[in-house]
């Protein structure tokens, strides 16, 4: 039997962070957006309601939701930014996930507890100046020097570096060799000597968050940090990528609903050739398509998250709704703009401030590019699922 309503624990997750959200930290997206200023209470207010720990059961110290519970909340998250919804795609889908996949017993207790209960705010540096989608050409190495490793290099265009206590770091402990040679690494910034961060100022959108880059200099980690055989890295990689594609497609469906729901209230009341622009049979199929595309890609999200939810490989359908829904909200944005006519090109509105953020999740976490061959390589057979230890172990109801 399919199922596709909202458990209650789902829908009341969905109302109180709707509503703390609206309260709390809604009122201030615009003017910190205008200012290019993250304000560094926000992921101490998402820990509160058990945002930093969602989909991470309680015995580490998360809230214990189930994966669909982390779609809906990506989705209500970039109803207000996109810049809420990145907190929750590196803290949770890119560094605590890979934690919580790949790391030992003990590794869970003294590294994601304190990730899960908002303690430790997590990122994930793997894009270098040189290698984003090639990863297997990144040149931070790893050298081991007794018990511990020494981190090279320099990783950029990395979210939230500056905010960030706890990074998953990718190097190489081998240089010479591509995918097989990259170990992963969870480096604090309190422990580590030899980690500076410095932020991107020259961003195009997602100005409420921030984005930045690290740099390494004979940075020396314990070896008991490292995550994973030397090796794995790759794999590691790979399989937080795919947890963090996840949030951002649902999140992605935040933007189409948000462009959605401006645009049928600006489309009833403004007014043109005498009536409203609502009646317009170009304005309605502008509007009919954003419906379209937030179902579609809400249902793309769904299946994802029940795939997660059994414990079954999800990366060919969270690759399909991390593609489809970034263009949708992409598209969206863009037809909210226009429907605005020029007050969408301005900043009385939020609708430009959906486009500019909505073009970013086109490009990380796999370009549409990669996400077309992808999905061409997995209907022609050349691409299968990872294997199952890369993949979430299934929602346990506590
Ligand atoms: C706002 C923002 C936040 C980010 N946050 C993080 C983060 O937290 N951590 C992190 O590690 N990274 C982060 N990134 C980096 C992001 O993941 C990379 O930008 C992305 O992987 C693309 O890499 P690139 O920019 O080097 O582009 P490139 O890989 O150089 O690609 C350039 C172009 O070439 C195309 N291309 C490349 N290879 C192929 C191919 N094989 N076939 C066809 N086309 C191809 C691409 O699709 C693209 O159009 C962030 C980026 C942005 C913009």
């Amino acid at each position: 039997m399919i199922d596709l309503a909202l458990s209650p624990d789902q829908q009341m997750l969905v109302e109180t962070v709707r509503d703390y959200l609206a309260r709390e930290l809604a009122p201030t997206i615009a003017e910190n957006d205008r200012n290019h200023y993250y304000d560094p209470q926000t992921f101490a207010r998402l820990a509160e309601i058990g945002v930093t720990g969602v989909a991470i059961p309680e015995r580490y110290g998360g809230s214990g939701m189930d994966y669909i519970s982390l779609g809906l909340v990506s989705e209500e998250l970039e109803y207000v930014d996109t810049s809420l919804r990145t907190i929750v795609s590196v803290h949770v889908g890119l560094c605590s996930f890979g934690i919580y996949i790949w790391g030992t017993e003990e590794q869970k207790e003294r590294l994601l507890r304190p990730l899960a209960s908002g303690e430790k705010f997590g990122a994930f540096g793997l894009t270098e100046p040189g290698a984003g989608s090639d990863v297997a050409n990144i040149q931070t190495t790893a050298r081991r020097d007794g018990d511990c490793y020494v981190l090279n290099g320099e990783k950029t265009w990395v979210s939230y570096a500056d905010q960030a206590d706890t990074f998953l770091i990718f190097a190489k402990t081998d240089p010479e060799a591509r995918h097989r040679g990259i170990s992963a690494f969870v480096v604090s910034r309190a422990d580590a000597t030899g980690l500076d961060t410095a932020p991107i100022k020259e961003k195009a959108g997602i100005w409420a968050g921030s984005t930045g880059s690290i740099f390494l200099n004979d940075c020396r980690v314990p070896a008991e940090n490292r995550l994973g055989e030397e090796g794995e890295g790759f794999a590691i990689a790979m399989s937080s990528l795919e947890n963090g594609r996840y949030t951002v497609a649902g999140g992605a469906c935040g933007t189409i609903r948000a462009s959605l729901d401006l645009s049928t209230a600006y489309a009833r009341q403004r007014e043109a050739f005498g009536q409203e622009i609502g009646r317009f049979q170009l304005v309605q199929q502008m509007i009919a398509n954003m419906y379209a595309r937030y179902e579609a890609n809400r249902l793309l999200c769904l299946k994802a998250g029940w795939l997660k939810n059994i414990g079954e490989p999800s990366g060919r359908a969270v690759s399909l709704a991390k593609w489809q829904a970034c263009n949708a909200a992409f598209e969206s944005a863009n037809d909210a703009v226009e429907i605005y006519g020029a007050y969408g090109y301005s900043d009385e509105y939020p609708v430009f401030r959906y486009l500019r953020n909505a073009r970013a999740p086109v490009i990380y976490e796999g370009t549409r590019e990669i996400h077309t061959m992808m999905q061409g390589e997995y209907a022609l057979g050349y691409r299968g699922e990872r294997p199952a230890r890369c993949t979430l172990p299934a929602y346990e109801q506590s």
